[in-house]
């Protein structure tokens, strides 16, 4: 059993091998065919029993049939190739649109959220600030004051007691 399908294997190699060997554009070259009418008759035969070298041998013919076509013309676009494409185009277009527009919609969604959100920090922010200027004014001023209070300390009546009380305490 193994000895036939490594034989098989064996032959199949050399289908394959002689095949891709044929030339490009030999004679008939674009049919399975005209491959076949190329290959030796033992190969020949062999492609006749052996479904997956015919199915190799029906793939190159296409292959070389498209190249064929390829490289003798250059192929225009049929319209319903066209047709299909801007189809696909539009509709690419359509879904493109509606993820932006989902966006915004979701935006648009959470935009009174964002708002309060925004209120809320200027709100914070705002409170913060004010704190912080409050800290500033409460500490510096306790110095200030003073200076001033021994500048006008003359005039001030809670200094002249106590101008009053250190004279009494000499
Ligand atoms: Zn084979």
């Amino acid at each position: 059993m193994s000895e036939i399908g490594t034989g098989a294997n064996l032959k199949c190699e050399e289908f394959l091998d002689t095949l891709e060997g044929l030339p490009l554009n030999g004679p008939g070259g674009a049919t399975a065919a005209g491959l076949l009418r190329q290959l030796p008759s033992e190969l020949r035969g062999h492609a006749a029993s052996c479904s997956s070298c015919e199915s190799a041998l029906d793939d190159l013919a296409e292959t070389r049939r498209v190249l064929r076509t390829t490289a003798g013309e250059v192929l225009e676009p049929g319209p319903f190739f066209i047709r299909r494409v801007m189809t696909a185009i539009r509709l690419e277009e359509a879904e493109l649109e509606e993820e932006n527009n989902g966006f915004w919609i979701s935006i648009r969604r959470i935009a009174p959220r964002l708002a309060v959100f925004a209120a809320v920090l200027l709100l914070l922010g705002g409170t913060w600030a004010f704190e912080v200027r409050r800290a500033d004014h409460g500490s510096m001023p306790v110095v200030r004051p003073a200076d001033g209070l021994f500048e006008s300390a003359p005039s001030a009546p809670p200094n002249d007691d106590i101008i009053a009380s250190v004279n009494e305490g000499r």
